[in-house]
């Protein structure tokens, strides 16, 4: 599902080079779960941000799903990102103004999909993670941990068949971060392809696969490494 080889993503400022990945290579099968872990500035969300087509590297080569991206521009880059890549954040990024079933729907309008299948795949992916009998409730009135599986929700309603996640955990308590990590097991072991960074060993230890992010470098989980 993902293929980089020597990826390298330098950014220029002020305060000279940073370089945020140093020839990172990273193959994940199709069904495959990674969990990368790593300090904070060892350049784990700008390798989400390669994987999930929001930014060009400076070299090297990334294929997702088959496809090379480097071919591709802006616009066939985004549609390649609608139809195979559902993202989960550590804020939720919901909408405040809408109830939860409106959160599920919204992506799926985006797609043009008519009101009420969308209406049906928003309630199914609702009731999927637990949450069958918030439909109407906005995040206001949810628990962080209801707000991430309404994010979820909005990701399963999609059906996308590859999901980045970059600290969906950080923001909630073990019982809720433990939950969170149980409906993604089920969807791995129904085929989606996971990439999931965290800070938390307990949450990386349920991943099939472990690598760590150490100053830009990819290391393998178990490889020798300064950090
Ligand atoms: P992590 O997610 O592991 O905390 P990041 O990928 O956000 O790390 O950042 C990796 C390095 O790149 C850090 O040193 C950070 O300061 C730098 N960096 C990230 N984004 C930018 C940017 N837009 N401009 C300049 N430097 C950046
Ligand atoms: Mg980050």
């Amino acid at each position: 599902m993902i293929h980089f080889e020597n990826i390298v993503k330098t950014y220029k400022g002020q305060g000279g080079t940073v370089c945020a990945l140093r020839n990172v290579t990273l193959h994940l099968e199709k069904g495959g779960f990674l969990a990368v872990t790593g300090g904070s500035g060892s350049g784990k969300t700008t390798l989400m941000n390669m994987v999930g087509c929001l930014d060009r590297p400076d070299s090297g080569r990334r294929l997702l799903d088959g496809q090379d991206l480097a071919r591709m521009g802006d616009r066939k880059l985004s549609r390649l990102r609608n139809e195979k890549i559902g993202f989960i954040f550590q804020g939720f990024n919901l909408l405040h103004d809408l109830t939860a079933l409106e959160n599920v729907m919204l992506p799926l309008a985006i797609r043009g999909t008519d009101l009420r299948r969308r209406r049906e795949a928003a309630a199914e992916a609702l009731a999927r993670v637990g949450l069958g009998d918030r439909l109407g409730h906005r995040p206001g009135q949810l628990s962080g941990g209801q707000q991430q599986r309404v994010a979820i929700a909005r990701v399963i309603a999609c059906r996308t068949p590859l999901i980045l996640a970059d600290e969906p955990t950080g923001n909630l308590d073990p019982e809720a971060a433990g939950s969170i990590m149980g409906i993604l097991q089920a969807l791995n072991q129904e085929g989606v392809t996971i990439l999931l960074i965290t800070h938390d060993p307990a949450v990386a230890a349920r991943a099939e696969r472990r690598a760590r992010m150490c100053d830009g470098v990819l290391l393998a989980d178990g490889a020798a490494g300064l950090c």
